[in-house]
């Protein structure tokens, strides 16, 4: 049996009429910036959300960049990222020259960890940017509490989140701003590049769609930097078709994950993701962790794991293989191995299996046996 880490083409063959015609219209009204297709899908995610405004982008990246752009983070400023996270979270940062601050996760949910965060803060700190990581939401109430204690602000980079929940509040509404990305393989993926920034605060929303239209307040008036951000028409008018199935799409994915919990709970040699009483996880990744307390042999078994599922058809990920702390281009920042153990230890010993809406229990249950058969080994 054949097992791919995502299937992008399931999904589409399900939706292909009804895409192809919503494409078929942006051409013929050559819509094909921002229009009417972006701007519907605008109303109905920020709907889906429970937030004010949303403005589409041209990736989640970008609208990294945009929501501390907007907030106004400068060079001196210093910004709170979790280590653990894709480091599109940190261009967000460096595109405002401001200092990237970094801290390590929690060992239960893999995100940011508050005590770790306030002990991080100094005179310098403007902002937090939580992400929820893998499709959890982080700690909200306390970053929160911890944001408002030391008058800093607090945002969202819900770029693996889309539609979870945090005390039965959807994630992108839970701070000042959060960013989205629509990347293919996202929760809700495009057929592109693309992304959303969210915000209930009327001002920041206006600032925000200033900046994604080089500053302008209107054509060829330019009140303030700006750049090109914007969303692609093509890309509002899959994602307007794709929404209406989120919901579906991320019922699927909970019982993917549950089905993973049932079949492979009994095995010692792996930590099962947690999922936090108060949140809808919503699985934009299944990330396991090898036991075991020598971190080398560790990792061997981890890279054995993968080849072993690989010899046999499952194809796995690394989330993340290398943390922001050891890559080249933050060498500047000084960090060091050790600074960040959870984070590292994930790096060393966890392992991303197969997970979409599509995943059958069959599959599923190839995929368990597998890594059955491995330990039994
Ligand atoms: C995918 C991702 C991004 C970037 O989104 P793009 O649309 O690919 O630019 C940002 N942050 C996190 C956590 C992501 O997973």
């Amino acid at each position: 049996m054949q097992v791919p880490f995502l299937d992008l083409k399931l999904q589409y063959k399900s939706i292909k009429e009804e895409v192809g015609a919503e494409i078929q219209k942006v051409l013929d009204n050559t819509a094909y910036i921002l229009g009417k297709p972006v701007s519907d899908f605008e109303n109905n995610f920020a709907e889906a959300h429970n937030v004010k405004h949303c403005v589409g982008t041209s990736s989640g990246t970008d609208g990294n960049h945009l929501v501390l752009w907007a907030l106004g983070i400068k060079p001196g400023n210093e910004v709170i990222i979790p280590a653990n996270t894709f480091i599109a979270t940190a261009w967000g940062v460096t595109l405002c020259s401001a200092k990237l601050v970094l801290v390590d996760c929690h060992p239960d949910n893999y995100n940011l960890d508050p005590e770790k965060v306030e002990a991080a803060i100094t005179p310098n700190t403007k902002a937090i940017v939580a992400v929820h990581l893998y499709g959890q939401p982080a700690e909200m109430n306390k970053l929160q509490e911890i944001a408002d204690k030391h008058n800093i602000l607090l945002v969202e980079d819900a770029a693996q989140a889309h539609l979870a929940e945090y005390n039965g509040k959807k994630v992108g509404g839970l701070s000042v701003a959060s960013s989205f990305s629509f990347y293919p393989g996202k929760n809700l993926g495009a057929y592109g590049e693309a992304g959303a920034v969210l915000t209930n605060d009327d001002q920041l929303a206006q600032m925000i769609k200033m900046k994604r239209e080089h500053g302008q307040s209107k054509k060829y008036y330019h009140d303030t930097f700006g750049h090109n951000y914007r969303m692609e028409g093509i890309q509002g008018a899959v994602l307007g078709v794709k929404l209406k199935y989120l919901d579906k799409w991320t019922d699927g994915r909970r019982r993917a994950a549950s089905k993973y919990r049932e079949l492979l709970g009994d095995v010692n040699e792996i930590k099962l993701p947690a999922e936090m009483p108060n949140v809808k996880h919503v699985y934009h990744l299944f990330v396991i962790q090898l036991n075991g307390n020598d971190s080398a042999k560790r990792q061997e078994r981890r890279d054995a794991l993968q080849q072993f599922l690989n010899e046999n058809g499952v194809a796995s990920g690394l989330h993340y293989a290398i943390p922001l702390h050891e890559q080249k281009c933050f060498e500047y920042l000084g960090y060091k191995k050790g600074d960040f153990p959870v984070t590292e230890q994930l790096a060393e010993s966890g392992i991303s299996f197969p997970l979409y809406p599509e995943l059958t229990d069959e599959q599923i249950g190839y995929v368990s046996d597998k890594v059955k058969e491995f330990f039994a080994k």
